[in-house]
């Protein structure tokens, strides 16, 4: 069942803090995961400009914006407060004459294509539109939905600055291009498509236009399956979650969590911002999973980042997602080296069986690899 890519020569780095030497240390961060775990204090300095420098060709401000006198956006965990002719940390927001500008509920930047059924997803595996879960209420048949397609909503800005960021030319995007408003995007529903799943980038910056898109077409499909998902980091108000879980669970789709990281201090120097909102967002979810088993409700899933994501992590979150349901599933993704972390190899046959094996020993009844054509011997 393994691949038979084989491991990749690579010029060991040195980390900024410790000196030590590793294949598994990437040249944008220069710091080894040790050091990120017992030292971040004094390495928070090297940290922060890592993630200055990966958003600076893209016009992106360094930090989410703290001005006294800005004006307020709520939407994720980065509580932007924008000073005059400033840009928001997600880059869809500005302050023009002292008003919030960018988008909105009904204009968003967003692109989307058709992926005919079952495709491959991070829960195509316990789903109705890959396995036939749920079937009839929630399945069009009572295998995979052959004949069906998805609708995937590409949003094209993101609330976090994951420096292995597998999607990261959304970048380039949130800043061009024309706003398409949420009934544009409800044309493109039609009767074979039976899911529509928001992702990007991701759909947290522009949930109030996702989440209208979706009301939208939930109403013109008048009652036949239209089920709702959402592929999120997790960073947003909790308010807008409480739509998105109404929206999930009514229709037979589902939430699907990127779980970044255990330890906040790693989740930060990977993606540049706290996992506390994601956390808190999942365990408020676990108890939505309750009210409808199946199909599933709630996913949750994990990139193996070599060198640093390891089986410490994926203990720690396996352990959190099983207290609040061991039922729940949980897909660990081997990486591939993308954006500032092209230069790490492939997850390693040898980290993504540790890590299975954490996660099974946690608890969780249901744990799957995928991308398994990426381990390295
Ligand atoms: S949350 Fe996803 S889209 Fe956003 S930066 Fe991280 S990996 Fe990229
Ligand atoms: S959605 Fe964008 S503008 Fe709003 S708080 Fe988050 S990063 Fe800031
Ligand atoms: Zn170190």
């Amino acid at each position: 069942m393994w691949s038979r890519i084989r491991s990749i020569t690579k010029t060991p780095v040195r980390c900024k803090h410790c000196g030590r030497e590793s294949s598994l240390i990437s040249q944008s961060l220069g710091l080894c995961s040790d050091c990120l775990r017992h030292n971040y204090d004094e390495v928070l300095p090297i940290i922060k400009q890592a993630h200055e420098e990966a958003r600076k060709s893209f016009n992106l401000p360094p930090y989410s914006p703290k001005a006294e006198a800005g004006v307020a956006c709520r939407i994720c965990v980065n509580e932007c407060s924008i000073a005059e002719g400033g840009v928001s940390y997600c880059g869809i927001r500005t302050n023009k004459d002292g008003k919030l500008k960018g988008a909105t509920a009904d204009r968003a930047k967003v692109s989307w294509y058709y992926d005919p059924l079952p495709t491959n997803c991070v829960a195509d595996w316990v789903c109705p539109a890959g396995t036939g879960a749920g079937y009839p209420k929630f399945a069009y048949r009572r295998g995979a939905e052959v004949g069906y397609k998805n609708l995937a909503v590409f949003y094209h800005a993101c609330s976090f600055d994951c420096l292995f960021c597998q999607n990261w030319h959304f970048r380039k995007l949130t800043n061009s291009g024309d706003w398409v408003t949420a009934s544009k995007l409800d044309e493109a529903v039609d009767e074979h498509t039976s899911c529509l799943c928001f992702f990007g980038g991701d759909p947290t910056p522009q949930l109030p236009h996702a989440i209208y898109a979706s009301k939208l077409a939930l109403k013109k499909s008048r009652g036949r399956i239209l089920r709702i998902y959402w592929e999120t980091n997790g960073s947003m108000h909790p308010a807008l979650l409480k739509q998105m879980a109404e929206l999930s669970l009514n229709s037979g789709g589902c939430i699907k969590f990127d779980l970044k990281a255990w330890n906040d201090k790693l989740h930060i120097a990977l993606s540049g911002v706290s996992n506390s909102r994601t956390l808190d967002n999942f365990r408020f979810l676990g108890s939505y999973n309750k009210m409808r088993p199946s199909p599933p409700f709630l996913v949750a899933s994990t990139l193996l980042v070599p060198g640093y994501v390891d089986k410490e992590e994926v203990a720690g979150i396996a352990a959190f997602i099983s207290s609040l349901d061991p039922d729940i599933p949980y897909a660990l993704l081997a990486f591939h080296p993308d954006f500032c972390m092209s230069d790490l190899s492939t997850t390693s046959k040898q980290q993504a069986t540790e890590c299975l094996d954490a996660a099974k020993a946690a608890g969780l009844t249901r744990v799957r690899l995928g991308n398994i054509h990426l381990l390295r011997e």
